[in-house]
């Protein structure tokens, strides 16, 4: 069918660009902020479209969720998994470039008795940026 078949382009054309804002990016931006980008190539997108792009690509894995307890999740383009820093003063979020201690994964599952697949490694504290605004003398 001609609408269906129009629908699908349209809706993949929506998923394409929604996926090259999160790659063209290193901020792990929010929902807010996808859209006010993707809005800038797609002007008629609504936020419940950006929603629901985002939620397929994080179930098909092209994309991260990561959900820092009660703010809202923030998105990454990187699927792979890989550590991040959370700065306690102005919520950025940072990749830290460190091969994943796949050793802990075994130690997990030594204590536990469990069946460890995998893990996820949050740094948090004050990032380069906000330090040095507070060392300079003012
Ligand atoms: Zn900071
Ligand atoms: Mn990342």
């Amino acid at each position: 069918m001609v609408t269906s078949r129009r629908g699908f382009i349209r809706h993949t054309k929506q998923r394409e660009v929604i996926l090259s804002v999160l790659r063209g990016t290193d901020t792990h931006p929010d929902a807010d902020w996808v859209y006010q980008e993707v809005r800038k190539v797609l002007p008629n997108i609504s936020l419940g479209t950006i929603y629901r792009n985002l939620r397929i690509l994080v179930d098909s894995g092209e994309a991260m969720e990561l959900a820092f307890g009660s703010s809202s999740s923030r998105f990454d383009g990187d699927a792979e998994n890989h550590y991040h820093f959370i700065c306690e003063q102005c919520d950025n979020v940072y990749d830290i470039p460190l091969p994943l201690d796949h050793g802990l994964e075994n130690e997990a599952e030594e204590v536990s008795g469990h069946q460890v697949a995998s893990h996820r490694l949050e740094f948090y504290g004050v990032c380069k940026t906000c330090s040095n605004a507070s060392d300079s003398p003012r």
